[in-house]
């Protein structure tokens, strides 16, 4: 049998939610805010296209456009332009979407990224990364449907690869790299779950022993469009790499005709939904509203400049700083909240290996189990570093720690009001304690005489106090008053 292989390429579309206003106009970008927003909120007439409105190109989106482009290692041209393409939709009021598709205009083409994916170093060719502006959002109601034209206008990057990928996991593990970029960047939330990445994925495969880097060996790509997840794109392209192969097998894979296909949730495959012969003429040309923008030199270097520090050197920062294992600290960068929510821990005073545990255990452990962002909870730096200090000080065991904490996210209170009301209080008083401890002493004499050889006999004085005090005495006290009273038996 033989085996094959499979090239993927991916385009890749992602919101930029990090600037004030849309890519043209001065309508707030509601990108961060989607989910709550009032619908229709946030229109300029320019989004409406209405009669003798003219688009005005927001400087921050090219901003951060161009720093995208300079991570991914790509050329930025002289001069950058926008297209017009056009076709008629609802969501679409203008009947055409701003964009960069003929080269030169993107404002980045011709790139490379590493990624790492399973602890191997792989590398990616980027073909271009363009800006151009979302589409309205539609909601299919039972017998209607309704347009919410606050995402219209909305800055989109679109990122488009050369197809180096071979499996999905090097494709997820790219997507997760490029979220990344983009969240430590803030050119980007890169939030899935709000809508903010959306993904085209392109599949084909080969016989393995051809040689890939001629384009007469790959196969006819086929296009999923539109897939809102991570998770479906592993899922999409797992299926049709399958699905093909048995095309192969059947021997009836020469006659595939180039298509794009849809991604199915419901029943887990692809689905046909036109061909090549049906693909849509876009007849682009260039949007005679915008001029063609010049970019010097030094301004290319000033954003150059402002590229924050990304993921992979916060992580050696907290390797070589704070001491953390090289898995801990991976698991920290992977979302950039996570990891500005850690330093601001450390930054309030607490202890960096302390803090690490309790996110990447207890803290992720509980969002990932509710689908939640750390965020979007209760708990914030200053909570955690008062509960960390109330272990610390013995005010609480580790056991009644971590019920505070889910106390925290779910009932919306202070860690010093949850200890308050759930009663947890400690026998602190050094007179109050020792009288207990006295009679402790007095009712074990048999021990007392053992622990004279026998030093470790003090845990059973320990557990015999608790006893007593129903777990209240304050253990490190506790521990100090017994070996001071035992030592003078
Ligand atoms: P189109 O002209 O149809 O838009 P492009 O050549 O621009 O096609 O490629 C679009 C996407 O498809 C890119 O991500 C590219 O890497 C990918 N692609 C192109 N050919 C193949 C192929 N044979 N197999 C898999 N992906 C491919
Ligand atoms: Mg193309």
């Amino acid at each position: 049998m033989t085996k094959y292989k499979a090239l993927i390429g991916l385009e890749m579309h992602c919101e930029i939610s990090e600037t004030n206003t849309k890519a043209f106009s001065s309508a707030k970008n509601g990108s961060k805010t989607s989910n709550i927003d009032l619908p229709n909120s946030h229109i300029r007439p320019v989004d409406m296209a209405f009669p003798g409105t003219l688009p005005v190109i927001n400087k921050e989106a090219v901003k951060k456009a161009l720093m995208a482009s300079i991570i991914l290692n790509c050329k930025q041209p002289e001069y950058i332009y926008f297209e017009r393409k056009n076709y008629y939709y609802p969501d679409l009021p203008k009947g055409f979407q701003i964009t960069q598709e003929t080269k030169p205009a993107p404002v980045g083409i011709y790139g490379e990224l590493t990624y790492e994916c399973k602890d191997k170093i792989k590398k990616v060719r980027v073909n271009n990364i363009h800006l151009e502006e979302d589409a309205a959002s539609q909601d299919h109601l039972e017998s209607s449907s309704v347009i919410n034209y606050n995402r219209a206008g909305i800055p989109l990057l679109e990122l488009v690869t050369e197809p180096d990928f071979h499996t999905a996991d090097e494709a997820v593990a790219f997507l997760e790299t490029m979220r990344s970029i983009y969240q430590y960047a803030e050119i980007s939330e890169a939030d899935s779950k709000k809508g903010q990445i959306r993904c085209d994925v392109n599949v084909s495969i080969m016989d393995e022993d051809l040689d890939e880097s001629d384009p007469n060996n790959w196969g006819t790509k086929v296009e999923i469009k539109n897939i809102n997840s991570f998770g479906g794109v592993r899922d999409a392209i797992n299926y049709e790499i399958e699905r093909q192969i048995e095309l192969k097998e059947d021997g009836t894979y020469d006659q595939m005709e180039q298509q794009t296909r849809r991604w199915d949730e419901d029943t887990l495959s692809t689905i046909y939904m036109r061909g090549k012969v049906d693909a849509i003429d876009y007849k682009y040309f260039v949007e005679p509203n915008i001029p063609k923008i010049k970019l010097s030199k030094s301004w290319l270097e000033e954003i150059k400049k402002q590229i924050p520090i990304l993921a992979p050197e916060r992580k050696e920062k907290y390797i070589k700083d704070y001491g953390l294992t090289e898995y801990d600290a991976k698991i920290i960068v992977k979302e950039k909240a996570i990891a500005d929510f850690y330093e601001e821990t450390i930054t309030k005073g607490a202890n960096p290996k302390l803090a690490s545990n309790w996110l990447t255990t207890n803290i992720l452990g509980y969002l990932n189990k509710y689908d939640l962002n750390i965020k979007d909870i209760y708990l914030t730096p200053q909570m955690l570093v008062d509960l960390i200090k109330m272990i610390e000080d013995r005010k609480i065991s580790t056991k009644q720690s971590k019920e505070i904490l889910v106390k925290i996210i779910e009932d919306k209170k202070e860690p010093k009001t949850i200890v308050k009301d759930l009663g947890i209080t400690q026998i602190t008083d050094e007179a109050e304690l020792l009288k207990i401890i006295t009679e402790v002493i007095k009712e074990n004499q048999h021990q007392v005489e053992q622990y004279k050889n026998q030093p470790r006999v003090l845990d059973y004085f320990i557990g015999q106090t608790m006893k007593k005090t129903r777990g209240k005495a304050n253990p490190s006290l506790t521990s100090k008053l017994l070996k001071q009273e035992l030592d003078k038996q």
